[in-house]
């Protein structure tokens, strides 16, 4: 097929230097930009698709943010007025110090040309009591727009989350929350589980946002895998048993950008389930409208 770009294993995280024009800014879509401000998190999760970066105890950035690279970072968006939304992530940007955070807020405020700010993490979920008046207090501040949360297991939605559900309320500023979660063998690969999990979010009015399917590289994913189409056979009997604004986005990491899974079980013309020597491949139309290949699991019934 002409123009299809070849997966390429050897990336480590997927991450294209070419897109890093600072230490830390990662600029992919024209619109946005992610600032990694941390290489650290309050866990290390097997499918993580950062894994190989937040194993990696020898880059600099694990003692903190040095002041040219936030500086040149901070220049970059501003010479780059294009950019209007920018996700804080890391590692968890969480793990640093609210002055830190008060810092890079302010900072990222004074860009007049960015309109929205995101926030992504996991403490939430491993450490809810991270979320004090004083942290709370910053987000409102500096307006932080979303929220970019982390729940796998309907198990996770814990009285301490909603504890901190409450704090937000009582503080009177709630930034808007959207769930990322792992689709993962064995932890919440059944339609039941997975109803559960969406509609004890929304109840909670968290967007159960995106549901990710594991990424080729990342660590245990002979464990934790599952083929793309078995994640929408778990999906489809969903989609009529639960609200539409509980029902995520299923969606694939890739080098070249996050794609959308279209719910079917067949090939669709943009997305193609197919083999290559004996081994599944998924080859779709992705956003630049080249064509791309991910490497998938066998279908397990
Ligand atoms: S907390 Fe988030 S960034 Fe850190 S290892 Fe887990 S999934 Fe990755």
């Amino acid at each position: 097929m002409r123009g299809m770009t070849d997966y390429n294993g050897k990336n480590v995280n997927w991450e294209k230097r070419t897109e890093f024009p600072t230490q830390i800014i990662q600029h992919k879509y024209p619109d946005r930009a992610i600032i990694r401000v941390v290489d650290s998190c309050f866990g290390h999760c097997n499918y993580c698709y950062l894994t190989y970066r937040i194993l990696d105890r020898s880059r600099k950035s694990k003692t903190g943010l040095g002041e040219d690279i936030w500086k040149n970072t901070i220049r970059y968006l501003r010479n780059n007025p294009r950019i209007k939304d920018v996700l804080i992530s890391g590692g968890d940007p969480l793990i640093i110090s609210n002055k830190k955070l008060y810092r890079i807020l302010s900072d990222l405020r004074s860009v007049t040309s960015i309109e929205t700010i995101r926030l992504n993490t996991r403490a939430l979920t491993f450490l809810p009591y991270r979320f004090d008046i004083e942290l709370i207090s910053i987000f409102k501040k500096f307006r932080l727009t979303v929220l970019e949360v982390h729940f796998s297991h309907p198990r996770e939605l814990t009285s301490a989350v909603d504890e901190v559900l409450e704090l937000f309320e009582t503080e009177g500023y709630r930034p808007m929350l959207l769930n990322r979660c792992p689709l993962l063998k064995g932890v919440n690969d059944s339609s039941e589980i997975l109803e559960k999990l969406f509609t004890g979010l929304y109840s909670r009015r968290i967007s159960p946002y995106y549901l990710f399917h594991y990424a080729p590289y990342a660590l245990g994913r002979t464990h934790y895998g599952l083929s793309v189409r078995k994640g929408c056979e778990l999906l489809l009997p969903l989609r009529r048993t639960i609200p539409g604004p509980a029902f995520p986005r299923y969606c694939l990491f890739h080098i070249d950008g996050k794609q959308d899974i279209p719910l079917e079980l067949k090939s669709t013309p943009k997305f193609k389930y197919e083999m290559n020597n004996g081994t599944p491949v998924i080859v779709f139309k992705n956003w630049k409208g080249n064509w791309v290949k991910y490497p998938d699991l066998p279908y397990e019934k």
